[in-house]
């Protein structure tokens, strides 16, 4: 945890979700009792068709919702696209950018990253730009160089404190059930905050929150949360179960 830094828990739930499983939002609502509130922040990213009902079922719940993507592009010709004005009428406070099953399933290069930001931003939403190296690059000793290089190309450089969220999520660790040392998530957060200094200037890079994300379960999630400079966690797999999500809010 960052000292100062409300931490943020959001749960990806990917391309899961059918009208049934808004009943997993409900009940993470229901547990997000006055003790939690007081602690930390949540947010539930559906896939775009629950968008606007998700937001619906979670009024007054304080529980933010997201998308798990949009288009770098406001509007027009662009078949299949989801822009970030479209997210925001839905109700979203985030949209997620740059996930790594984005960047490898979709070809999308730090550049288009960035304009998604960019696109997030100007729709007042709030983008959490997920960064992360392979597992070669981590084996390479190159997962620091990787993770800087990303930053430097997707986040814009007017973000504020308050217009930014960073995911560090090792791609290896993603729905794997593998996590990286508490040592190594330490030192690539602290690496990822410097970076963010050289980029934004210190003072926001201060305040932004630093996300760990990749097998975050109930197990791990108090170690995980415990490290310096991780302000929440971006929970794939366990977000789909109310139980386990509630538990890793706890764990911060
Ligand atoms: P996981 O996914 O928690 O299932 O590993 C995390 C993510 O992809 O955001």
């Amino acid at each position: 945890m960052t000292r100062n830094i409300r931490p943020l828990v959001a749960g990806n739930w990917k391309m899961n979700g059918l009208k049934a499983d808004l009943a997993i939002a409900v009940e993470v609502a229901k547990g997000y009792d006055t003790a939690l509130k007081a602690a930390v922040d949540l947010a539930v990213c559906p896939p775009a068709t629950l968008l606007y009902t998700t937001t619906a079922a979670l009024i007054g719940s304080r529980i933010a919702t997201g998308g798990q993507d949009c288009s770098s592009n406001a509007g027009g010709a662009f078949t299949g696209e989801v822009s970030a004005a479209m997210l925001a009428d839905s109700g979203a406070h985030f949209a997620i950018v740059g996930h790594s099953e984005r960047r490898t399933l979709h070809s999308e290069t730090n550049a288009i990253v960035k304009a998604k930001a960019q696109a997030a931003r100007a729709a007042l939403l709030v983008p959490i730009i997920c960064v992360g190296e392979t597992r070669d690059e981590r084996e390479a000793g190159k997962a620091l160089a990787s993770v800087k290089k990303q930053l430097r190309g997707s986040v814009p450089e007017d973000s504020t404190a308050a217009s930014l969220v960073i995911a560090y999520e090792p791609v290896w660790a993603i729905g794997t059930g593998l996590t990286p040392t508490a040592a190594d998530v330490a030192e690539m957060h602290e690496a990822i905050r410097t970076e963010l200094g050289r980029l934004l200037g210190k003072g926001a890079a201060a305040g932004v929150r630093l996300l760990y994300g990749g097998s975050v379960k109930p197990s791990n999630a108090a170690e995980l949360m415990n490290v310096a400079h991780v302000d929440g966690a971006l929970v794939g797999g366990a977000s789909l179960k109310a139980e386990d999500f509630l538990a890793i809010a706890r764990a911060c």
